[in-house]
């Protein structure tokens, strides 16, 4: 099967023949449809997360399931699905605690032996996915399944992205109506924690962006206010939008732990900041001082994937979307061949997109 390999960190992918073992008996090969860029799979690709070479990178992915391990029986052939990066074992005291997006017990997935370069070399699915590739072969606690008429190309990004902002300010913030919230990064995370926000009845709802066309852009998904950072101080900008008290809930989209700095500023008393963006590995938190902890009782939390239960959080989307409440089209920026994954990922970097699809099928 057809790949993009990741050999060298900052290098264009190469596509490849891959060798992929048979499914183990929980697992499912899924025959890709989509996969989405995240911004993550850039992070990969330069080596600021902790991974080794070479990887088939991508992890927002959907399509329809090509063959079932032995034991899956929620799943048969033909279904279309949703690919989510987060496997979990049922077992554990996180799983049996509505919290399996922090299961510890990985099942069978030492996967580094399922797929094969040309040359018989073992290359890791990133993210237990590996989706910018004809199949996937992943743990059937993986997998989501999709409504027939549900459109595979919008259903990739519920894998991540969408999730991952909706949930930092549905699932994590638990952001109650009425609640003031400032959102820093209207990118392809930032503009859905501005939806799960607008959805949650929330107001005033501040994006925080360095560009101006992010910002025109993030009121249609629902921003009441906005705030370009560069020139402006963006916790003096929200201060002033909430009559200098603070907001309630600042969410950081970013991956840039500087931006939770900024975070921590904008809140008021008992305020919640919500690190939900992926700062390259070796970036130090910054610093607070303990004595206003103690006396403003602010909080602040990191976010796991929108803290999301796939099987949960995408019916719930879906519905969402379906009865007019939700914007999923205008997030598909660009779409682009297998073949042509590195002019995608090019587009990507330079930042102004939302999501651009690797079209496999
Ligand atoms: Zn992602
Ligand atoms: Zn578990």
């Amino acid at each position: 099967m057809k790949a993009a390999v990741c050999y060298e960190f900052g290098k264009p992918l190469v596509i490849e023949d891959l060798e992929m073992r048979a499914p183990r008996p929980d697992e499912v090969l899924v025959k890709v449809a989509y996969t989405a860029i995240c911004h993550s799979d850039l992070h990969d690709m330069n080596g600021d997360f902790e991974g080794g070479l070479p990887f088939v990178g991508g992890h927002e992915t959907a399509g329809r399931v090509a063959e079932t391990g032995c034991a899956v029986s929620a799943f048969a052939a033909g279904d279309p699905v949703v690919v989510s990066l987060l496997e979990h074992c049922g077992e554990c005291v996180y799983c049996a605690t509505g919290r399996s997006h922090l299961c510890v017990t990985k099942t069978t997935f030492d996967t580094d032996d399922a797929l094969l370069d040309p040359r018989g070399r073992k290359v890791i699915n990133k993210a237990r996915v590996g989706g910018f590739a004809e199949y996937v072969l992943v743990h059937q606690s993986q997998l989501v399944k999709l409504p027939e008429s549900f459109p595979l190309d919008l259903a990739c990004m519920l894998a991540c992205g969408v999730t991952t902002g909706f949930g930092a300010v549905v699932n994590r913030a638990k952001v109650p109506p009425f609640s003031s919230v400032a959102v820093i990064g209207a990118g392809g995370v930032g503009v859905n924690a501005i939806q799960g926000a607008r959805v949650s009845g929330a107001d005033p709802v501040i994006a925080v962006d360095i560009r101006d066309s992010k910002l025109e852009r993030a009121r249609q998904f629902g921003a009441t206010h906005t705030v370009n950072s560069v020139g402006t101080d963006p916790v003096a900008a929200v201060q002033a939008i909430t009559g200098g008290r603070g907001v309630e809930y600042a969410i950081v989209a970013v991956g840039d732990s500087q931006a939770l700095q900024q975070a921590w500023g904008m809140l008021c008393r008992d305020g919640k900041a919500v690190m939900v963006g992926l700062p390259p590995f070796e970036q130090p938190l910054f610093s607070i001082s303990g004595f206003e902890l103690a006396f403003s009782e602010k909080t602040v939390t990191g976010c796991c994937m929108g803290t999301t239960r796939p099987q949960l959080d995408v019916p719930a989307l879906i519905s969402l979307y379906q009865e007019g409440r939700y914007d999923l089209d205008s997030l598909v920026s660009g779409r682009y061949p297998l073949s042509r994954i590195n002019e995608a990922i090019a587009s990507t970097a330079a930042g102004e997109v939302y999501r651009n699809l690797i079209v496999v099928e």
